[in-house]
């Protein structure tokens, strides 16, 4: 897919805007595109920007760092 400043997508009834894309070294060696995008925090509506690797299952905060909900469930303490 082509990414393109300015472009905007819809996530879970938010919008981001991308601001751009660069190359990025991926896990296997192998160059993956690395796309930044901007929103507004759902809690205090200041913008902040989020990034993910194109080809990933796009999962982009909806937040900003400082509101950014612990939704990860607790590491498991393997014995
Ligand atoms: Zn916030």
């Amino acid at each position: 897919m082509m990414w393109f400043e300015g472009k905007i997508i819809m996530q879970n009834g938010q919008r981001y805007t991308c601001v751009g894309s660069k190359p990025h070294k991926g896990r296997d060696g192998g160059t993956v595109t690395l796309v930044r995008w901007k929103s507004l925090c759902a809690t205090c509506s200041k913008p902040f920007e989020a990034a993910y690797v194109d080809g990933a299952a796009p999962s982009l905060s909806r937040r900003c760092a400082k509101h950014k909900k612990p939704g990860v469930p607790v590491k498991r303490v393997r014995k």
